[in-house]
């Protein structure tokens, strides 16, 4: 990341490394609208067939939710990304596998 990509952490405004912590986050925030023609057609099929997995594979296989926009990238400081963020790319590692 070139000096010109590091931009104040999004939630406190400081610099990234505000804290004394060498690690930040770059996230990307997508927006996603559900698509209820879909999730309805789904159901439905699913109902018919009595199974969900039947249905995944005998279906279209549509999209549920539908992206809007490009997305925004942001990033964050460790101290204001919480405590958390090691469960949370734990657990973001554990369903990649
Ligand atoms: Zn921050």
């Amino acid at each position: 990341m070139k000096r010109e990509d590091i931009k104040p952490c999004i939630v406190c405004d400081k610099g990234v490394a505000h804290d004394n912590n060498l690690m930040f986050f770059k996230v990307k925030i997508t927006r996603f609208v559900i698509d209820a023609r879909a999730i309805q057609s789904q159901a439905g099929l699913e109902t018919m067939l009595g199974s969900a997995s039947l249905a995944q594979v005998m279906g279209p296989d549509e999209d549920l939710a539908i992206e809007v926009g490009e997305g925004d990238e942001a990033l964050i400081s460790m101290s204001c990304i919480g405590t958390r963020i090691d469960e949370i790319m734990g657990n973001v590692s554990d369903k990649e596998k």
